[in-house]
């Protein structure tokens, strides 16, 4: 059946602004890497992406390889922003990347000009898209000259391939690089998307001092540590959970006894708060303001509710805060 967005979609999000630019973010993107490639169930995957964008969530995040098989996210993502979202275009941010493995040969991976540009066209057309509002390089390449990459993502810009630019998984020091290099070329340069959770507080040291200093955004990927930070993994592996996938991105041998005794402490500090460990987790990113937005990836829509439902618990007193740094320094 066709789609209408609800009328009320902006009433209970809210919006951060990225960095020192004029866009706003919600405190919550939906991000397409799982779940929406050609081994996952369509109808579940529109469900996600209308219910999302009835709740205020107004940025997808996608890139080249996500599937599996690789490009299918996008291919997906095109077919159902054709049916269900071609009016509201400009409501919406969506950004795709360049930067891992993307086809064979040695023009389809890292950070060539050749291969960024090349890349976003493919993912333009997978789309059915004239542009996107950010595109990003996936990852440093520590062979290709930064002032390559970077003037790929300035080129791109001047094409109308896409309105901004951003990067993933840069360190502090070559994101300063990057941010100096795209000044000179006056590029807009929004964001910076970087894996940061509970588990995971490298951003803490140094990056997001950069990315304030620099007037960047940032949005927090992988913000359950893929499923770990929630109650999911506390009494076994569920057959349809993300690490259940043999040969997949989340490693089963990773949930260890310790980590789950972890979790479990988390939890009831969770539950104190009446809030899911899940909740707790993203509302615990979302306590430092330089994080603009909390990119979240979901297997279906009562899993987005829940985390939908975090923005209603916000606030942290110092001792739970305190609770939360003793459990994670054990
Ligand atoms: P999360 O850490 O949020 O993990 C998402 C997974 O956790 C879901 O697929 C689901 O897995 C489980 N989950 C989510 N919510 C709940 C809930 N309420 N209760 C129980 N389980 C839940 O994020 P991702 O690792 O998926 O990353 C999010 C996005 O970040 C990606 O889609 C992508 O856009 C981006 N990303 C960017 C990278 C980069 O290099 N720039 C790298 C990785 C991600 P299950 O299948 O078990 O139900």
């Amino acid at each position: 059946e066709t789609y209408t967005a609800a009328e009320n979609r902006y009433e209970k999000m809210k919006y951060r602004r990225c960095g020192k630019s004029g866009i706003l973010l919600p405190l919550l993107s939906l991000g397409l890497w799982h779940n929406f490639g050609d081994t996952a169930d369509f109808s579940i995957a529109r469900k996600i992406l209308r219910k999302a964008f009835d709740g205020g969530i107004t940025h997808f995040d996608l890139a080249n390889n996500y599937g599996p098989p690789y490009g299918s996210a996008e291919r997906n993502f095109g077919k159902i922003f054709k049916e269900d979202f071609k009016d509201y275009r400009d409501e919406l941010l969506i950004s795709t990347k360049a930067g891992w493995d993307m086809w064979p040969g040695p023009y389809g991976n890292f950070g060539s000009r050749k291969y960024l540009i090349a890349s976003l066209d493919q993912s333009l057309q997978r789309m059915g898209l004239d542009y996107v509002d950010i595109f990003y390089h996936h990852r440093p390449d520590p062979d290709t000259p930064l002032e390559e990459t970077m003037g790929a993502l300035d080129q791109i810009v001047r094409q109308g391939k896409a309105l901004y630019v951003g990067i993933s998984q840069y360190s502090a020091e070559e994101t300063a690089k990057a941010a100096g290099i795209l000044k000179d070329l006056k590029t807009p340069f929004l964001i910076h998307q970087p894996r940061y959770n509970m588990l995971d507080r490298w951003v803490e040291d140094g990056l997001l001092d950069t990315l304030e200093k620099e007037g960047l955004g940032s949005i927090a990927f992988s913000p359950l540590e893929q499923g770990i930070l929630t109650g999911k993994y506390l009494n076994g592996i569920p057959s349809n959970s993300r690490a259940a996938i043999e040969g997949g991105y989340l490693d089963r041998n990773k949930i260890t006894p310790h980590l789950v005794e972890k979790v479990k402490a988390l939890d009831e500090v969770a539950k104190s708060r009446n809030q899911t460990l899940a909740q707790m987790a993203i509302a615990w990113l979302l306590k430092d303001k330089r994080i603009t937005t909390v990119l979240i990836g979901v297997s279906s829509d009562s899993q987005l509710q829940e985390n939908i439902d975090s923005l209603e618990n916000l606030e942290f007193s110092k001792k739970q805060l305190n609770q939360i740094e003793t459990i994670l320094k054990n």
